[in-house]
């Protein structure tokens, strides 16, 4: 079987390390010219990681992150609750914390110990399909054939655009903060913490490695606006971001599939979308070699749904100026401080969804 991956991103490329440890070698592309540099998604979810056992990643990735066991929620710089992430009783339940172009890099590494590689500086420009193949042309005007091609090139995706998918949905109108930082002294390094402000603002801190953290949120300077001290040593990387929340019509057409951002993109709150574009990536190729494609598209556009209707829910009622629906969010955050099993309940939803 001839397969090509379009873009190695997390969804890309554990489509091809799920291949290749079934014995298919794909062919992936990516127009750049190396590995991101960008630590975008931070959270690796608990289905993350028992997808990526089999193949030998999550050995890898476990040795690198940091496992966040606790939520704090702030109201401004005054603690409201602390949240443990213990939601099924099973020993050990923790997010795992790893800046995304560390996962690629492990994610590479196994596709490599499997015989695998990325092509970069390849970019998709064209694609025509009949019953039987699927003919590509690159920018540098190389024809290739193949059996199938994955779209996972991304929430701008090439490949959607050329099999005319609608990308639903809408435009955010606010503007996002981030932050990268090497920074001493912080407390909550296993903890996920979340500064509620005033007016619907919200800074949230993710620990990405000992003295590594991310810092967001949706007001102009994430930094600026956290209410609590961390003691920043370097400024890795400082920007902002908009927000889009789309989902393809359809995740493919004939022997062309999309997975990950390709297929859907919503808000980081929740940590959701990198998750879904692995479990997307490992769906298709376990279709693709064991049967069962036709019936890709729609078992996964059924999950992308429920994940973005969560991650919206979450994100309104987080950053909601709405001063009832901030007063029950503090009343609801108050009555889990006294009550584990409702404890156990939010544990389990941002743990598991
Ligand atoms: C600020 C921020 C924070 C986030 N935080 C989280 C988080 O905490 N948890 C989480 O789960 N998710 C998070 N996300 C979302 C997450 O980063 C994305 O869902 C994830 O990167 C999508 O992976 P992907 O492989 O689908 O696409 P991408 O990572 O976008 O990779 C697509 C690749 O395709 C390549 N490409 C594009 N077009 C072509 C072409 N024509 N030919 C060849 N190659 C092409 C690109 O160069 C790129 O390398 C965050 C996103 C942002 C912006």
């Amino acid at each position: 079987m001839k397969v090509l991956i379009v873009g190695a991103g997390p969804a890309g490329l554990t489509t091809a390390v799920e291949l290749a440890r079934r014995g298919i070698v794909s062919d992936v592309i990516d127009l750049r010219e190396s590995g991101s540099g960008l630590s975008r998604a931070v959270g690796i979810l608990p289905a993350s990681l028992e997808i990526l056992k089999p193949s030998g990643v999550t050995g890898k990735l476990l040795a690198t992150g940091m496992k966040v066991r606790q939520v704090r929620i702030y109201r401004h710089s005054s603690l409201a609750l602390a949240l443990p992430l213990k939601g099924s009783g099973a020993d050990d339940e923790f997010v795992l914390g790893l800046a995304q172009d560390r996962t690629e890099t492990h994610l590479r590494d196994v596709l490599s110990e499997l015989g695998g590689t990325v092509r970069y500086g390849t970019e998709l420009v064209d694609l025509r399909q009949d019953a039987n193949k699927v003919t590509v042309e690159m920018r540098d005007g190389a024809k290739a054939e193949y059996d199938y091609v994955v779209g996972a090139d991304g929430a701008r995706s090439t490949t959607r655009e050329l099999l005319n998918i609608d990308f639903r949905g809408h435009d955010l109108p606010e503007t996002w903060s981030i932050a990268d930082v090497d920074a001493e002294g912080w407390p909550n390094t296993n903890a996920f913490t979340v500064c509620q402000l005033s007016g619907g603002d919200v800074v949230v801190v993710v620990p990405l490695e000992p003295n590594r953290f991310r810092v967001v949120s949706n007001t102009e300077d994430a930094l600026a606006a956290l209410p609590l001290n961390l003691n920043v040593t370097n400024i890795r990387r400082a920007g902002e971001f908009k927000i889009s929340i789309r989902q393809a019509a359809q995740y493919g057409v004939g022997r062309v599939f999309l997975v990950g951002d390709a297929a859907h993109c919503h808000s980081p709150v929740g940590g959701r979308g990198m998750n879904l574009g692995i479990a997307d990536g490992a769906e298709l190729a376990r279709r693709m070699v064991e049967g069962g494609l036709e019936g890709y598209g729609e078992a996964r556009h059924k999950v992308g749904k429920e994940v973005i209707a969560f991650s919206e829910a979450v994100r309104k009622v987080m950053t909601s100026r709405n001063p009832v629906t901030r007063f029950l969010v503090l009343a609801v955050l108050r009555t889990a401080s006294f009550m584990p099993a409702l404890q156990r309940q939010f544990a389990k939803k941002i743990l598991y969804g």
